[in-house]
């Protein structure tokens, strides 16, 4: 494995940032190069240019598109996205890996070529506040840019202080757990609302319901972490398994009903657990999806990164950007 990844040192990229970006200048145009997906096999490569083509996007698309090197390197219309600041290209697996590097240099180029004919680098001032002191190359929310020491120092200071400020905040748990309960039966209620309107049980809505809990957790408590993402993710579940109940009880009542009965909610409540294991396969879907919105539960309440401007990511990140 290199260091520097293939196309990226082909390209004279070589600094490495975030999440393995790879960035720096190519032609004037600030750059940036990086692997993204969760697998190998589910991979792709995101190409960025920045430039400053206000207005220019559609004539940068149509030089793209009839110069025959394009069609050539096999790029696709919805590969490229153009704004005024910037230009990304896709770059995707074919049946088993990315394309061949020569693929991959020949389509950059292509964008790059278009790019240059038609837009331009803009000013090598500062982003954040246009001084003309030689300005760093670094990537800012994940976009490569540039920024004056002084704006560095400002950010980083300001980063380093949205930590510490974070880091010092306690979780308030009873109220996160309040606002947790109170989405769960809002959640809950859908899930269970849905059913008995459509007979249907839907994993969306047990999501939905991991997402609202997760984001009330953190609301209430005041941050995320591993408490809150714990909360989060039982109250997500129970609340689910509620919904279901709600969804047998009302049945229960339904079929009582027509026999002029009336349903006895104490004793439903008392027995809701063998009810609910008597439910089998009722059961184990909306667990099921109980735990699939636990997951976002646990996504939406994780404790936030604070991610400096200056470090980069020494690990294998930035190394297998070009697997194999
Ligand atoms: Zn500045």
């Amino acid at each position: 494995m290199s260091a520097k990844p293939l196309a990226a040192s082909s390209l004279g990229l070589s600094q490495v940032g975030p999440g393995g970006v790879v960035y720096g200048v190519v032609d004037g145009f600030l750059a940036q190069i990086q692997l993204v997906g969760p697998r190998r096999k589910a991979q792709r490569l995101e190409v960025l240019f920045r430039h400053e083509g206000e207005g220019k996007e559609q004539e940068i698309r149509r030089a793209l598109f009839e110069a025959p090197e394009t069609k050539a390197s096999g790029i696709k219309a919805k590969d490229v996205v153009i704004d005024s600041k910037t230009v990304r290209l896709t770059i995707r697996q074919g049946f088993l890996d990315l394309p061949d590097e020569k693929v991959i240099l020949a389509r950059v180029r292509a964008l790059l070529a278009a790019l240059a004919a038609v837009s331009s680098p803009g000013p090598q001032t500062c982003r954040s506040c246009g001084s003309a002191s030689p300005a760093e190359v670094l990537v800012v929310k994940g976009v490569v840019d540039r920024l004056c020491p002084s704006c560095v120092e400002r950010i980083e200071d300001e980063i380093r202080r949205a930590a510490a400020e974070y880091e010092s905040r306690t979780a308030n748990l009873p109220v996160g757990f309040v606002y947790a309960l109170v989405a769960g039966a809002a959640g809950g209620a859908i899930y269970g609302g849905v059913m008995i309107a459509t007979n249907r049980m839907l994993w969306m809505l047990a999501i939905l319901t991991g997402v609202m809990v997760g984001y009330a957790a953190v609301k209430g408590a005041g941050k995320g972490g591993a408490v809150v993402q714990g909360m989060a993710a039982v109250v997500t579940v129970i609340s689910v398994l509620a919904g279901l109940l709600a969804f047998i009880g009302y049945a229960a009542e339904q079929h009582l009903a027509a026999q002029g009965k009336a349903i006895d909610w104490a004793l439903f409540l008392a027995r809701s657990p063998q009810i609910l294991i008597s439910a089998r396969e009722d059961s184990l879907f909306s667990l099921a999806g109980g735990i699939f919105g636990a997951v976002y539960a646990i996504k939406r309440a994780r404790h936030p990164e604070f991610v400096p401007l200056r470090s980069p990511e020494k690990s294998s990140a930035g190394g297998n950007l070009l697997p194999g």
